[in-house]
């Protein structure tokens, strides 16, 4: 389930700079594919296609074999679970944060996708618990504590499809394993799209792309790539 294909997809913001210029790459279901490169390679661009954010001017990008484009963007976003770089938390309660992901879910099944996210523990020492209210108006959480929530949202939303756009970039070294563990257990078995900025940190990928100035210039597995760089 979630199988994703880029063929031949070209973009760009303003027609005279071109920004993806022909990336074909297939994530094949329940595997994760990593792209990597610096910054302005078009990585997030990417990610951002897929969420229908924008469409492609041309070449297209399928999800169990339909054009994205053909599918409402309702139905698309239900089957992918995003993780940014920086999460926003809505000015509600904990509980609501989470539930967001799946809004029928009952507090069982909230408590238990902060448990697999590792950040039941801390909440439930707060004095209002699930209920406390976080964001600009509430409790300020740490980075790390807000990539949590979203993870734990997304466990509750268990979507197909997972993207990961530089979901531990912001973090210090620390923190960055921890919410990487975190992630790996949510992707296992999920087809998932990987954006980072290094190699290191994208190890377990089934296989990395690596992007320069719009173009795929490497490809391979984190070990074959090693060796040649
Ligand atoms: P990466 O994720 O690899 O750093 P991005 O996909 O964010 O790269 O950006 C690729 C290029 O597209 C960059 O040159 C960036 O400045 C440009 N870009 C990104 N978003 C926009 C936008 N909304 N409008 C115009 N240009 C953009
Ligand atoms: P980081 O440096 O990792 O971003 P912060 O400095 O934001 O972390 O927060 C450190 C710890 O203090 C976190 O556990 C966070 O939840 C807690 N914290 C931050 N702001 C508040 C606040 N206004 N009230 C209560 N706890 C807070």
């Amino acid at each position: 389930q979630g199988a994703i294909r880029f063929k031949d997809v070209h973009f760009s913001y303003d027609p005279a700079r071109p920004i993806l210029r022909g990336i074909s790459f297939e994530v094949p279901a329940g595997k994760t594919v990593a792209v990597v490169g610096p910054s302005g390679a078009g990585k997030s661009t990417l990610s951002r296609l897929l969420y229908r954010f924008y469409d492609i001017q041309s070449g297209a990008i399928t999800v169990d074999g339909q054009d994205i484009r053909h599918v409402t963007q309702k139905s698309l976003r239900s089957a992918i679970g995003m993780v940014p770089q920086d999460t926003v938390l809505f000015n509600d309660t904990v509980a609501y944060n989470i539930r967001y992901g799946r809004p029928s879910a009952g507090d069982a099944e909230v408590k238990m996708a902060a448990e697999i996210a590792q950040i039941a523990h801390f909440i439930e020492l707060l004095p209002e618990g699930f209920e406390t209210k976080v964001g600009e108006r509430g409790l300020k959480l740490s980075g790390g504590e807000k990539q949590r929530v979203a993870i734990a949202r997304t466990i509750l939303k268990a979507p197909p499809i997972l993207i990961l756009d530089e979901a531990t970039s912001a973090l210090d070294t620390t923190t960055e394993r921890e919410i990487q563990a975190a992630l790996d257990v949510v992707s296992k078995n999920r087809t998932t799209l990987v954006i980072a900025h290094r190699l290191s940190t994208v190890i377990g990928a089934d296989e990395i792309i690596v992007l320069k100035s719009g173009e795929i210039a490497e490809r391979g597995t984190h070990a074959a790539l090693l060796e040649k760089n």
